[in-house]
């Protein structure tokens, strides 16, 4: 949905929105609150704190945090919160209150087709969360699949926090958990795959894996990733393109990270779902992962709504490099004085999942305490491909002007921001 049409929704019908909204019920959806005198206080989701100083006003519907001073209604609460836009947020509560929200330039054919089209976003959601549901419960009676966990060091805590399940090996689990398996919804949403239109041959397209919720940021769940157990392949598979899962604007974990993302100050973005769920696991609550794409400039950009800090993390192999490369483009765009894009090359053996489990929480942050600031990272794309990083990579980029005269021809193709960079820079 476009924000720049924010001025087309009048200011009454703002009034009136926020007139009718509960905002205790708005935050209670995201912060546990309890009733103090006339308000209700809770932890605030703002800041790092032990002890509640986040207020919420029914009489004025305002929240207020002592700690940090965040402060606003409920339109403020979930674009702060859920990282929403302005008119997204207020389509959001207007959904909740059954309201259409007026906007003078679209017309009455568009704002039905809309309405439609949302009307089917949230059946398919609501699938999903059913589906959610049921292969969580799969999850706590396969002994197989709780064993699976444990042995990559996940505790129960952690696979609750990130949703985990199970798909069982059965080809058709899902026909017992919806009443209508012939559904073509099922297939819209990417759980059933069609047997070229032959029902007999329709079937699960998660079977005998463990299932990652990816979650939106509001929550809902839109689509999955499943990784095998065993040495089976694919080793991950993911929701196909839906009308609710597009794989280049998502981030796995983002639902989960937000708040260890803004008490970090920073977020690191890593190739897989395993590598998020495993760093959380050790304290590194502020990672989300790509779905199986190369980063884009919409990523970084849903990223950017929380953070100004980005750390990339890439296995050090070479197809790591190439992902970093991609990522690098991906960030150009939106760089910037008061933004910081650094990137983290762990060694060619490893991926942050495996690195953090041999090495352990201190080596790890030691690693992103490392890692190559944007500015540095052109300078080696741009000197062909020379990695600095390593002696070889000196001696083959040469000394002193031969370098210098390199970074300035290659910079100006690296994008104009990079270019300003790199002829600052010394290199
Ligand atoms: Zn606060």
């Amino acid at each position: 949905m476009p924000d720049n049409a924010a001025v087309s929704i009048p200011s009454a019908f703002l009034q009136e929105l926020l007139a009718r909204t509960d905002l205790v019920e708005v935050v209670g959806r995201h912060v546990a609150l309890r009733k103090s005198g006339a308000n209700y206080v809770g932890l605030c989701p703002f800041h790092a704190e032990k002890s509640p100083s986040f207020t919420v006003s029914p009489a004025k519907q305002f929240y207020h945090c002592f700690g940090c001073g965040a402060h606003g209604n409920a339109i403020d609460f979930l674009m702060a919160h859920t990282g929403a836009g302005f008119r997204e947020a207020v389509h959001d509560l207007a959904a909740q209150l059954g309201l259409t929200v007026p906007e003078e330039e679209r017309s009455p054919e568009q704002r039905a087709r809309e309405a439609a089209q949302r009307r089917a976003q949230q059946t398919l959601t609501e699938l999903l969360a059913q589906a959610a549901r049921a292969y969580r419960a799969q999850l706590k009676a396969s002994p197989r699949a709780i064993e699976y966990l444990k042995g990559r060091g996940l505790t129960g805590q952690i696979a609750k926090t990130y949703g985990l399940g199970y798909a069982p090996a059965q080809r058709r689990f899902l026909s017992t958990v919806f009443g209508d398996y012939q559904d073509a919804r099922l297939v819209e949403c990417g759980l059933v795959v069609e047997g070229d239109g032959d029902e007999a041959r329709r079937h699960d397209r998660f079977r005998d894996r463990i299932m990652f919720p990816i979650r939106n940021v509001k929550g809902e769940v839109i689509g999955f990733g499943g990784r095998v157990l065993d040495g089976g392949e694919p080793k991950y598979l993911n929701s196909p393109e839906t009308p609710l899962f597009h794989k280049g604007e998502e981030l796995y974990g983002l639902y989960e990270a937000r708040s260890a993302i803004r008490q970090a100050g920073c977020a690191l973005v890593v190739e897989g779902y395993m590598d998020v769920v495993a760093l959380a696991q050790l304290g590194f609550g502020h990672a989300v992962a790509t779905l199986g794409t190369a980063c884009t400039p919409e990523h970084v950009r849903k990223l950017l709504r929380f953070t100004d800090d980005v750390v990339f993390a890439f296995d050090g192999d070479a197809a790591g490099r190439r992902a970093a490369q991609r990522a690098l483009a991906a960030a150009l765009p939106w760089a910037g004085d008061t933004r910081r894009f650094r990137f983290l090359f762990l060694p060619p053996e490893h991926d942050p999942d495996s690195f953090i489990r041999t090495h352990g929480a201190e080596a790890f942050a030691a690693a992103l305490a490392q890692a190559t600031p944007l500015s540095r990272f052109v300078l080696e794309v741009a000197a062909d491909g020379c990695d600095l990083a390593t002696a070889e990579g000196r001696a083959r980029a040469g000394r002193g002007g031969r370098m210098r005269r390199r970074c300035r021809r290659a910079a100006p193709r690296a994008g104009c921001w990079a270019a300003a960079t790199a002829s600052r820079a010394s290199c």
